[in-house]
């Protein structure tokens, strides 16, 4: 069954809130404690910071999590989200050396990497009939400007004028504009014209510089990353947004940090989806991380869920917290499964053991085994094609892994 809707709603039902009223009604009941929570949930209010602490600090998880599964229900049903994606990465030369980051390279490291645009496409051409969306963000190049990403983005879309472009996160937006003498409001527009659809949510961190003062040191500041996003929304171009806990961030500047991107979105409503994921330790330089456990990983999820009322999507990002765990995190809050992802590197640079280059078909039956209804989404939440049990979908094909696509 395929259907679309519109680029602000995302999917979501419109009487969501009646529905969810309904559902609290029916449910089980919660502690006396959280009553004057359910009673704004019921009434379509935004929950108070102190309300977020005090989900936050709530013992019992499972009712924190069943609060956020009536909210993602009401909005959703039992429809659960993905698409067909691939990242790949410009360059992994970065002029900052933020101490969470696996990733990045120095220009003279011996596997340091920057591809031009044939590389680039060269890349992409073994993908190009079964994905739909490029994720693409990398390093801050010392040296390139604005001209390298026109002549990229416009030459994916002459070759694949059918992929969702996705691509840059804040700091790129910020370097790229300061290397081309330019405002990131007007180097989104030429990016823009140049193929780029959306923004990925990367680099947002927490929205605390006292935490990234210690963490990314000379990243862009908490202000410039909801700048930069207020931009792309004032040009049209959806975004997503994310936050990276599990550092040294206290539970006060996590919910701070859902406040701060709920504030932006009640002026944009550019954002479509909230990416949680924690600090992945591995070839990373923050031995005084605290790190997150399962329980936390679901405990930030379900109070996304609850605290982001305005923001229609949820990601279990499978690409950090694994399959098994997004599966769970689908009870808590969550109602996109991220994607096919036939190559991730910066992930898997930090631990992440997450299988790339799943077929539709495997990620079907890893949401048919969660009871979900598995819903493949477009890069914007327009457009929906579910995938009932009857249904015959495409089983065969194997995303190619990247190194085997020859490059
Ligand atoms: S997180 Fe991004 S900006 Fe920071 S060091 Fe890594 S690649 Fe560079």
């Amino acid at each position: 069954m395929n259907w679309i809707s519109d680029i602000e709603s995302c999917g979501v039902h419109d009487d969501w809130i009646h529905r969810l009223d309904v559902l609290l009604t029916s449910s089980q009941s919660i502690s006396s404690s959280l009553d004057d929570i359910v009673d704004s949930l019921r009434n379509g209010e935004h929950l108070t910071f102190d309300q977020g602490l005090r989900l936050w600090n709530h013992t019992n998880l499972s009712e924190v999590a069943h609060l956020a599964n009536m909210c993602k229900v009401a909005r959703y049903g039992n429809h659960v989200f993905f698409n067909s994606n691939l990242h790949v990465n410009q360059t992994n030369i970065c002029t900052l050396a933020c101490k969470f980051c696996a990733f990045r390279r120095g220009p003279k490291a011996k596997d340091a990497y920057a591809l031009d645009a044939d590389e680039f496409v060269h890349r992409i051409i073994p993908f190009e009939h079964i994905i739909d969306e490029l994720h693409t963000v990398g390093g801050l190049h010392p040296d390139w400007d604005v001209t390298y990403y026109e002549h990229l983005f416009s030459s994916l879309k002459l070759r694949f004028p059918h992929i969702h472009i996705k691509s840059l996160s804040a700091v790129e937006i910020k370097h790229i504009a300061e290397v081309s003498g330019i405002s990131p409001r007007a180097l989104l527009s030429r990016l823009m014209r140049a193929g780029l659809d959306s923004l990925p949510g990367g680099g947002a961190e927490i929205l605390d510089d006292d935490v990234r003062n210690v963490i990314c040191y000379g990243k862009e500041g908490s202000d410039e990353y909801i700048s930069i996003h207020r931009d792309a929304h004032s040009i049209g171009m959806p975004t997503n947004c994310t936050m990276l806990f599990g550092t040294i961030e206290t539970p006060t500047q996590r919910i701070s940090h859902l406040c701060r991107l709920r504030e932006l979105q009640n002026e944009t409503q550019g954002f479509q989806c909230f990416v949680p994921y924690p600090y992945l330790p591995d070839n990373s330089r923050l031995p005084e991380a605290q790190l997150a456990s399962a329980n936390e990983v679901l405990r930030v999820i379900s109070v996304s869920r609850l605290m982001l009322d305005n923001i229609p999507h949820i990601k279990a990002y499978r690409m950090n917290i694994g399959d098994w765990l997004s599966e769970i995190a689908l009870h808590h809050g969550a109602d996109d499964f991220d994607g096919t992802v036939g190559h991730e590197e910066i992930m898997h640079e930090a631990g992440s053991n997450a299988i790339l280059g799943y077929s539709k078909s495997e990620l079907i039956k890893f949401i048919h085994d969660s009871n979900g209804i598995p819903v493949q989404r477009n890069s914007i939440y327009t457009k929906f094609n579910r995938f009932d049990d009857d249904d015959h979908y495409e089983s065969t094909i194997v995303l190619p892994l990247l190194s085997e696509a020859g490059d």
